[in-house]
């Protein structure tokens, strides 16, 4: 007996709502999202004012108002930067405002622009919105990214289907993947995040030294810092509110030693970034720094995204997901890091969660640093995982253990 789809886009924004943002009774939220997507965007309104919250902000976004500048807009004027949304989300977050981010973008939408003006936009808005990203990244607030169709993306991921039939496919994907089609799907959700709490207490238990890699075109080393923190599924703001960051979310992650990863990585899936896919990747790190970058398809990107700043060649994530993850077995490649970095074990180039290291929050930004983390203008996930990779946990002893074998993991949580 399967739910109607009516049924189901109910359970969604109601999980996005309870689960994923965590909105509190008598809070503010701030809710982001495309003007594409205004029925769910509504009915995420509905849910939260429900759930009692105390006013609804709902900033909207146009990805053909963002095309049109790069097609006429002065092309001495790209140092210059929107800024009345940052402004309100650093505002909001300073009041303590939940903040709710409906995504969903066309993978290909600045395929044909210059990609150094792109990355100047994207540098220009990363520094002026560092003070949200730093409250984000240390947790100060909850809040929760969700995804939802718009024609070109779902035209990308099914790209045999005509424009509603692709926007249908992609909306039964999401919800088959999020638990939204479920009979109950809080209760789905809580058994979901609880065996991921089991897995991090495991990593967090063992604490090893390093992590060894293995897989065709894989042989790599990291280095973790004392102190590592594994996270994973909920999270918890100072004030105990719990919440749910991405949704879908299946990964327990830390953050490895910004100096200390070797030898090389393959990507296995295409890195959806800055408007452009980049395809057929290789890294390879000496002293926790990427001394090598090629790609198959858009290099030059992969390049400007290295250019962002120091930070951006070292490492700030690593994440285990196991290849049997339900987004793994929907065969699907969706070219949106929310969804494919959850299909796989992933790294991600840049900065490092703070709190991915004990007591991160409170330490300077040079303690910080000292003890291993890493800091960057991005934070960009790539994914490295596959059916074919070996995972080992080195201790402290210098002893190997199975952490995966062949993309699954080896102990029972
Ligand atoms: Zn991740
Ligand atoms: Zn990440």
């Amino acid at each position: 007996m399967s739910l109607s789809f009516d049924q189901m886009l109910q359970n969604y924004a109601d999980l996005a709502v309870r689960i994923g943002v965590g909105l509190q009774p008598g809070q503010r939220l701030m809710l982001r999202a495309p003007v594409e997507c205004a029925p769910l965007t509504r009915l995420v309104v509905d849910k939260a004012y429900q759930a009692g919250a105390r006013l609804v902000e709902v900033l909207w976004g146009d990805e053909q108002t963002t095309l049109s500048r790069y097609l006429h807009a002065p092309r001495d004027s790209f140092d210059e930067i929107p800024t009345a949304a940052p402004d309100y989300l650093l505002k909001g977050s300073e009041r303590g405002d939940a903040v709710l981010s409906i995504y969903a973008a066309d993978p290909d939408l600045l395929k044909d622009q210059d990609p150094g003006l792109v990355a100047q936009v994207q540098k220009q808005a990363q520094i002026y919105l560092k003070p949200f990203s730093r409250r984000i990244s240390s947790k100060e607030i909850n809040w929760s990214i969700v995804a939802a169709p718009v024609t070109a993306w779902a035209r990308k991921v099914f790209p045999d289907q005509g424009e509603d039939e692709a926007a249908q496919s992609l909306w039964e994907a999401i919800f088959r993947i999020c638990r939204a089609d479920r009979p109950d799907p809080v209760a789905a959700w809580n058994e979901h995040l609880d065996a991921l709490k089991q897995r991090r207490a495991y990593l967090n238990g063992k604490s090893y030294a390093k992590l060894h890699y293995r897989a065709p075109g894989t042989d790599l080393t990291l280095g973790m810092p004392a102190g590592q923190v594994w996270l994973g599924g909920t999270s918890h703001t100072p004030g105990g509110v719990a919440f749910v960051a991405n949704m879908p979310t299946e990964e327990v992650f830390a953050a490895p030693h910004r100096l200390e990863a070797e030898g090389t990585v393959a990507a296995t899936k295409p890195l959806s970034y800055a408007g452009s896919l980049i395809e057929g990747f290789r890294l390879r790190f000496a002293g926790g720094k990427v001394v090598e970058a090629t790609a198959e398809k858009n290099e030059q990107v992969l390049k400007h995204l290295l250019d962002t700043d120091e930070g951006a060649t070292r490492l700030g994530e690593v994440a285990l997901v196991p290849h049997s993850s339900p987004i793994s077995a929907s065969g699907l490649l969706f070219y949106n890091t929310l969804y494919d970095e959850n299909a796989s074990c992933h790294l991600a180039l840049g900065r490092a969660y703070r709190i991915c290291i004990d007591g991160g929050e409170t330490l300077s930004d040079e303690d910080f640093l000292a003890a291993g983390g890493n800091d960057s203008l991005t934070h960009v996930d790539f994914m490295i995982g596959s059916d074919a990779m070996d995972i080992d946990g080195i201790t402290p002893a210098g002893d190997a253990e199975p952490i995966m074998r062949a993309g699954e993991w080896v102990f029972e949580a």
